[in-house]
């Protein structure tokens, strides 16, 4: 949609951030926009529309996204967060970054059965999407799959997240 191929143009890319060689993609420029915000967050949804009861957002940027696209849904949202945010995190998991370890939480006061969406911001190499779907699995709550605003192809992320549906809306071809 036109809507679409707008808010593709207004993701930002910044060279040499957060360190010298990483080309990062900024999607603050698209969220400032309201024709971009919503039809964004109307095509994160709609591959899993009637699928999902909850969506579940990844720190930081997957909130923003995933708070738009409940609301479009008329469902809520879930923080998953980085250590040490929650005041009574339920669940804990530990995983590999390029260059050490990283550690996500999460409150688990769901009903049992609770169907649930992931949301992130971007996919690079899939570890934290991979970790999200770990603990959402350990808690034992059904996952439909995955959404993302903008997949780094070429990183492996896609092949460490496939065993559930993933849906990106823009890609680097
Ligand atoms: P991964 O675990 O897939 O390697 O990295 C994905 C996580 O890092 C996401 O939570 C995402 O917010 C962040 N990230 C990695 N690269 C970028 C980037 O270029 N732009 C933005 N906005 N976030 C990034």
């Amino acid at each position: 949609s036109p809507a679409l191929a707008r808010a593709e143009g207004l993701i930002r890319e910044i060279p040499d951030y957060p360190q010298p060689g990483i080309l990062f993609r900024d999607i603050t420029p698209l969220l400032a926009d309201a024709e971009a915000l919503r039809a964004t967050s109307e095509a994160l949804i709609a591959p899993f529309a009637g699928q999902f009861d909850v969506i579940a957002g990844i720190e930081a940027r997957g909130f923003l996204l995933a708070s738009a696209a409940a609301i479009v849904a008329g469902t809520g949202m879930v923080p998953v967060r980085k250590a040490g945010k929650l005041p009574q995190p339920a669940v804990t998991i530990d995983y590999a970054l390029e260059y050490g370890t990283a550690t996500i939480e999460m409150h688990a006061d769901l009903e049992p059965g609770t169907r649930v969406l992931v949301i992130d911001d971007v996919l690079a190499t899939g570890g934290t999407v991979a970790a999200t779907l770990e603990m959402l699995e350990h808690l034992g709550y059904p996952v439909c799959g995955t959404s993302v605003l903008f997949e780094i192809e070429g990183l492996g992320g896609r092949e460490k997240v496939d065993d559930h549906p993933l849906h990106t809306v823009f890609r680097n071809d």
